[in-house]
């Protein structure tokens, strides 16, 4: 009986606990990491603000602002901000850069609300805002719940006025109003994704009519007054805005046992932060390490500051001709990326979707896909067997709990991450990336060990791969 079990242990693969190893020196640093972590969500809520979030940490750690005049050598750390809402942090390796470069690559732009370019209105004692969502969201989950409002407004003098309303103590925050059940027999014999229609999404946000004018609209012109005494803007500096309303509720740690991160906007600041703080930690890489911070994956990687856009390529291009005149393609073709982005973690509630055996569980760890996409392999790069091989053995090597991880049951449904855009510029990558329960909700969760082990995986990649 004892034989067999041994022989059993040495030919099956058991999934692994993160728990199981780690001691508790390094479970201590769990969850010291994840209040930092808990603090960065409940801090930048937008792509605009993880940039600069990044920036200041960046700053503090002694990397400086890229420069093409730059005269850069092993050990420097330099960042690059790509329009507000995309950040590159390097540092530069011992290695010759034809060598190739390490890139863990992460999303910080969340599925949200977005103002539309005209959007306050009045009706029936209410001022309200017009909105148009940004992603996948399921649209009944956006309201009764609070939102905060968060963006720039650029003037029609140019000043730039950053507004943030919801976050502080005392702020005020603003809803989306869902009907009462007592009425709702028609809506809930609706279809989900017709439950509540994109254009019903207007964001309640005052009620108290302006006084002493002949206007007919005095809520609206309430509202307007308070904007103008508070950031002097007129209705009209709403169409050169980016305004997006967000969960307002800080993150949490969920659980008696506080083994969880609930928050907002998880996918896919789990693995940006992981990968900034990766980036920060290392000090004189093998190989020139880089943490590509994008926008618009929520998307499909569209636009000039998603995974789309060139500017990659040219950083690596103008990082060539300042080490030594090497070809970009040279640097590329050489070049490894991890595409950190968020994996479903099995959900007990919702055995019907997923396939046990190929799904990342919670405290599983840092799970690593093959391959995304839908219905067959469709629309997805594929990481080869020698490229898993390599990078298992890395993590291997470095104490890295690491799970496979696949997007749904085969013609559930599916998805796809920045990895198939990088593939195609001749580059390994591989999805990796921390399981996430709820994704896409205004109230994601994660587990803390997985948000560290994914922090490991990607500190360990930049350095040793
Ligand atoms: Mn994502
Ligand atoms: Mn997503």
């Amino acid at each position: 009986m004892d034989d067999k079990k041994k022989y059993s242990d040495e030919l099956f693969f058991r999934k692994k606990n993160a728990y199981d190893m780690m001691d508790e020196r390094e479970c201590a640093r769990v969850s010291e990491f994840c209040d930092g972590y808990i603090d960065f969500l409940s801090t930048a809520k937008t792509e605009r603000e993880c940039v600069r979030y990044a920036v200041d940490v960046a700053v503090n750690n002694g990397f400086v602002k890229y420069d093409d005049a730059l005269n850069l050598k092993p050990g420097d750390k330099f960042y690059k901000i790509q329009r507000n809402k995309a950040v590159v942090l390097g540092v530069i390796g011992k290695s010759d850069i034809k060598n190739g470069v390490n890139i863990v690559m992460a999303h910080i732009d969340a599925p949200r609300v977005d103002l539309k370019q005209n959007p306050l209105y009045e009706d029936s004692n209410v001022a309200l805002f017009k909105t148009h969502y940004y992603g996948g969201i399921k649209k009944y989950q956006w309201t009764a719940i609070p939102l905060s409002l968060h963006g720039v407004v650029i003037k029609k003098d140019g000043e730039s006025v950053e507004i943030s309303i919801g976050e502080g103590e005392g702020d005020p925050v603003f809803t989306i109003t869902d009907l009462l059940p007592h009425l709702a027999a028609d809506q809930m014999t609706k279809k989900a994704t017709e439950v509540v229609a994109g254009e019903s999404l207007n964001i309640l946000v005052g009620s108290r009519p302006f006084k002493d004018d002949d206007e007919s609209q005095k809520i609206k012109l309430s509202v307007m007054d308070i904007l103008n005494k508070k950031y002097g803007i007129t209705e009209e500096d709403f169409m050169r805005a980016d305004l997006e309303a967000v969960p307002a509720f800080p993150a949490k740690s969920v659980g008696f046992d506080q083994s969880l991160v609930g928050a907002y906007g998880q996918d896919d600041r789990v693995c940006a932060y992981s990968a900034l703080m990766a980036a920060l930690s290392l000090e004189a890489p093998n190989k020139t390490a880089l943490c590509v911070l994008v926008d618009r994956e929520e998307i499909g990687s569209m636009g000039n500051t998603g995974a789309q856009s060139r500017f990659i390529e040219y950083l690596l291009a103008d990082l060539g001709d300042m080490l030594g005149g090497v070809p970009v393609r040279k640097i590329i073709q050489n070049s490894a990326c991890l595409s950190a982005d968020v994996n479903l973690a099995y959900d007990p509630n919702y055995p019907e979707v997923t396939e046990k055996m190929n799904t990342a569980f919670i405290n599983g760890g840092v799970a690593l896909s093959k391959y995304t996409g839908a219905r067959g392999k469709s629309g997805t790069s594929e990481a080869s067997a020698e490229l898993i091989a390599k990078i298992c053995g890395i993590f291997d090597s470095n104490g890295v709990c690491y799970q496979m991880g696949e997007l749904g049951k085969v013609d559930q449904g599916g998805g796809g991450t920045v990895a198939q855009f990088v593939a195609n510029l001749d580059m390994e990558v591989l999805d990796a990336g921390v399981p996430i329960l709820s994704m896409h909700s205004p109230f994601e969760v994660s587990a803390k060990a997985d948000v560290y082990m994914a922090y490991k995986a990607y500190a360990t990649f930049m350095e040793r791969y």
